[in-house]
């Protein structure tokens, strides 16, 4: 499936505001986006006053880029919420943090979502004893999420769990940094997802 393959700093920058895609370097002073907060190319420092689509297509792309899926899927994630009861801009936020790739990395399991997103293909972990190596494999509430036993002796392994000790997971994980596993013990609520997307704007954008 083709991805985005260039300099990701780009992406924060374009989108205005850290995407967080690059693990330590993004709470270093060689963000991209704390040296250069303008957007990249040619005409990245001239201000235009954006569309109503404009502001929401940006929205769109932020939530797109933040969890690295593609325009198809984004699409049919929103379709889904579409279809669940409540309010399809929540729904859609929680089926996107779902995803294993992003509970690996809420877990501290990865410094990053790519990180996390490449770990998992890499087939490192299981999901209630058994391998999954689909990223976007959605968990369930009371599933177990954990390093597989080959993979825990690993340098990798042993990093990320001295870096999940030191991370504190949302509220809807519960984390044993040491064994490199943890749980889901609830659906995500909309208070546990910190990312700076207001996806009401996306829906708008999809309501058209
Ligand atoms: Fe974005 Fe991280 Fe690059 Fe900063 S370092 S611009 S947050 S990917």
């Amino acid at each position: 499936m083709a991805r985005y393959k260039e300099a990701v700093c780009r992406l924060c920058r374009r989108e205005g505001t850290k995407l967080y895609l690059k693990g330590d370097r993004c709470y270093s002073d060689k963000c991209a986006v704390d040296r250069r907060a303008y957007a990249p190319g040619q005409h990245g420092q001239s201000r235009k006053k954006q569309s109503e689509y404009g502001i929401q297509l940006r929205e769109k792309q932020k939530a797109r880029r933040i969890y690295g899926v593609l325009e198809k899927q984004f699409r049919n994630y929103f379709e889904k919420a579409d279809r669940q009861k409540g309010v399809t801009g929540e729904n859609l936020l929680r089926l996107l943090e779902r995803r294993l790739d992003n509970v690996v990395y809420r877990l501290g399991f990865a410094s990053s979502r790519p990180e996390a997103r490449q770990l998992v293909r890499h087939a490192h972990f299981t999901v209630n004893g058994k391998k999954v190596n689909i990223p976007s494999y959605q968990v369930r509430v009371g599933d177990e999420i954990a390093v597989k036993e080959g993979s825990i002796s690993l340098e990798k392994f042993k990093e990320l769990a001295e870096l999940a000790a030191h991370k504190t997971p949302p509220a809807w994980l519960e984390v044993d940094a040491k064994a490199l596993r943890g749980r889901v013990v609830a659906l995500p609520s909309r208070e546990d997802i910190d990312i700076p997307v207001e996806e009401h704007l996306i829906v708008e954008l999809y309501s058209k």
